[in-house]
């Protein structure tokens, strides 16, 4: 399946030469150099001194990130990303759905973007309660699904480089935000797609949770490089206030996996030595199709809205 990337503006802090120990290890949202906390999987994971921001560094060009990390392997190999992720189509779109009617206590049904939007279930969720929705994903193969097999407007591209002459109502970011090469970047473009009191729907992980300081450096978030950014809920809200937005409501989702999805990051997270290799094979028992909620102490979703430049 052909790939198709769409050019992207590269950010200025990625326009530095990355030097191993110094010019990568900038951070992302307030640009103080920062400290490596641990490597993992050969990434230095470091640590803005003055934002607290915890960030992965990165030694490629955006565009070609993007192409690598998010390949057909990424929705059907395992690891840090899924098993099996067409399998999981009814979990995404009854999250669709929940967040739909949440946002119900927010705003009516409108016009939306779904960014990162894969085969299109999470969409699905939303067009069932009255959005109409438009997705943007850069796997052509699972956007090509969502056009295929459910008739959405799935647009195969990076979300950087989406363009609408019509405003948005909401834009939803659930399971991204943390992949973003430049996070500001992405907000700023939010931004500029939503109408006037339009809505930003996130949902990501959270790296000031009891789990992963339970977990240190063996949480299962630490996956890069597809995942690059650990935000605690209160560093988004500040990021999406820098770039004139406000906090309006935050939560913590209901998550389904599926079993093969979770056996595949239990095994992806687990430590390769006998004890690791034992709570793995035991947890092989899990029939593959049976949904385990995730108890998702460690994500959260916060909304934002988009306030009028004073
Ligand atoms: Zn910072």
């Amino acid at each position: 399946m052909t790939q198709v990337i769409e050019p992207v503006a590269v950010p200025a802090h990625e326009t530095v030469p990355s030097i191993e120990g110094t010019s990568d290890k900038v951070c992302p949202l307030c640009h103080e150099p920062a400290t490596t906390a641990f490597i993992k999987r050969g990434h230095a994971i470091c640590d803005c001194p003055r934002c607290r921001h915890r960030f992965a560094s990165l030694h490629r060009e955006p565009r070609q990130h993007v192409a690598d990390v998010y390949g057909d392997d990424y929705f059907t190999g395992g690891g840090a990303g899924y098993q099996d992720y067409l399998a999981e189509a009814k979990l995404w779109t009854a999250a669709g759905r929940r967040y739909a009617r949440r946002l119900a206590r927010h705003t009516r049904p409108g016009r939306m973007l779904d960014v990162g939007a894969a085969a299109g279930f999470l969409l699905k969720g939303f067009v069932d309660n009255g959005w109409d929705g438009v997705g943007i994903e850069p796997n052509d193969s699972v956007a090509s699904h969502a056009r295929n097999a459910l008739g959405l407007d799935v647009r195969t591209g990076m979300f950087e480089s989406f363009e609408t002459d019509r405003p948005l109502d909401l834009v939803s970011i659930i399971q991204v935000m943390a992949h973003f090469v430049d996070p500001s970047a992405a907000v700023r473009h939010a931004r500029s797609l939503l109408a006037e009191q339009g809505l930003c729907l996130v949902e990501t992980w959270n790296v000031r949770s009891w789990t992963a300081r339970l977990f240190g450096r063996s949480w299962h978030e630490y996956s890069p490089p597809s995942v690059l950014h650990w935000f605690s809920p209160d560093r988004l809200r500040d990021l999406f206030q820098e770039h004139g937005f406000v906090e309006v409501a935050r939560g913590r989702p209901q998550k389904w996996l599926d079993g093969q999805h979770a056996k595949s990051l239990l095994r992806h997270a687990l430590p390769k030595n006998l004890p690791g290799r034992l709570i793995g094979g035991a947890a092989g028992i899990v029939p593959d199709r049976l949904p385990i909620p995730y108890p998702s102490e460690d994500l959260f979703w916060s909304l934002f809205r988009k306030e009028p430049v004073r």
